[in-house]
């Protein structure tokens, strides 16, 4: 039997000859692949400046690192993510705000940041929600309002637009992080950035990922001991990316735009055939956004989202990889144990329980998607 799952790479012969290009030439990191692959990066985006990690993970890390989030500090961001999103924040010693969600777009609830900030929030961290972006002119104006610090965790929205530009341009942020997972829009196997207009910012993130070495002579904090002399001048992580990975990321940006146009095909064949489905509710569309689709998420009315263990099991018994984007983040036994509990944000909560995301990545068939719609339409 097939198995469709809900996410996938795309890999083709050029993707493969730019890594093996690497493997017969002189560096495996530390070479010219990573600048290359920052450079087109930040063009693309329409940023100033590009810095990969090792990770989604190590780059959000990076970004609240670099924009001074620290100990005993607060930063406001969202229940429906990934736990990375938060997490990187509890690595810092600082304490998320969960502030609940828009019942339709999944994205944070711009109405409902000002009520839940306190005196020691520092930042918020929004996430484009299955590749829709926030109204983020709307969150840039509070943060204006507040001194507060602006990241967007875009690892949902590499070729998303909002208002016209392209998501990563920081025009209403201090830095944007993506991911390059392989379910994500581009991969590098494992991978990810930060973008920035911002040299300060630009420059701590240099550090942070090569352990918080600079060789820069004009940095130095202590008189120099001679050619050889660098300083560690604050403890960073080895969060670098690997010349495979930085070569992969060069040859996938190539076919970002074709897969983001075969994900927003998909994702229009997908709201026509569905249309008529009483049980569902499909994914909405601002018009200031165009969502670049890194999920399709269906959302379950009244007794089908009571239903939905079932539903998912018997799609998952027809081959669909369905999955559900997100637990809230706090309902996780961690986040209990911070002291965070049920009913915290109950939009997010009801969304939880409504959602399921199914098959949407640009390598599949057109057999695929009418498999797809069988499928639900037999079990809705
Ligand atoms: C994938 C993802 C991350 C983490 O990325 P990794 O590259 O897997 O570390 C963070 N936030 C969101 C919203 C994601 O989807």
């Amino acid at each position: 039997m097939r198995f469709i799952p809900y996410g996938w790479h795309y890999i083709d012969d050029e993707d493969i000859e730019a890594v093996v290009e690497v493997l017969r030439s002189g560096y495996l990191t530390q070479g010219p692949k990573l600048s290359e692959f920052e450079r087109a990066l930040a063009q693309y985006c329409g940023a100033r400046f590009a810095v990969c990690f090792s990770s989604g993970t190590a780059a959000l890390h990076a970004a609240y690192f670099a924009l001074g989030l620290g100990e005993g500090d607060k930063f406001i961001t969202t229940p429906i993510t990934f736990a990375a999103t938060a997490n990187a924040g509890l690595y810092l010693g600082a304490r998320p705000i969960f502030v609940d969600v828009e019942p339709d777009t999944g994205n944070i609830h711009p109405d409902l940041i000002e009520g839940a900030l306190t005196d020691d929030c520092r930042l918020i961290s929004v996430v484009h929600y299955a590749g829709h972006p926030v109204d983020m002119e709307r969150i840039w104006s509070i943060a204006r309002r507040y001194n507060l610090k602006v990241v967007e965790d875009a690892c949902h929205a590499l070729g998303a637009r909002y208002r016209g530009e392209p998501v990563g341009c920081c025009r209403y942020s201090d830095a944007a992080v993506f991911s390059f997972h392989p379910v994500k829009h581009i991969t590098t196997a494992e991978g990810g950035a930060v973008l920035t207009n911002n040299e300060e910012v630009y420059e701590k993130l240099l550090l942070f990922r090569n352990h918080g070495i600079t060789r820069n002579t004009k940095k130095f904090l202590y008189p120099s001991h001679g050619p050889w002399y660098y300083e560690m001048q604050f403890l960073g992580y080895n969060y670098r990316m690997n010349e495979l990975s930085a070569a992969l990321g060069i040859s996938q940006l190539r076919k970002l735009d074709l897969f983001v146009r075969r994900r927003r095909e998909i994702a229009s064949y997908y709201s026509e055939a569905l249309s008529d489905l009483k049980g569902v509710m499909l994914p909405v569309e601002r018009d200031y956004a165009k969502s670049s689709y890194h999920l399709y998420v269906l959302r379950l009315r009244g007794d089908f989202a009571h239903r939905k263990g079932e539903i998912f099991s018997r799609l998952r018994e027809m081959g669909l990889g369905v999955q559900v984007h997100y637990i809230p983040v706090y309902l996780h036994p961690h986040y209990r144990r911070l002291g965070y509990t049920p009913g915290l944000c109950p939009a997010a909560e009801d969304f939880y329980r409504r959602v399921l995301s199914i098959p949407i990545y640009p390598a599949m068939s057109d057999d695929d998607l009418f498999y797809v719609v069988d499928c639900l339409r037999k079990v809705l």
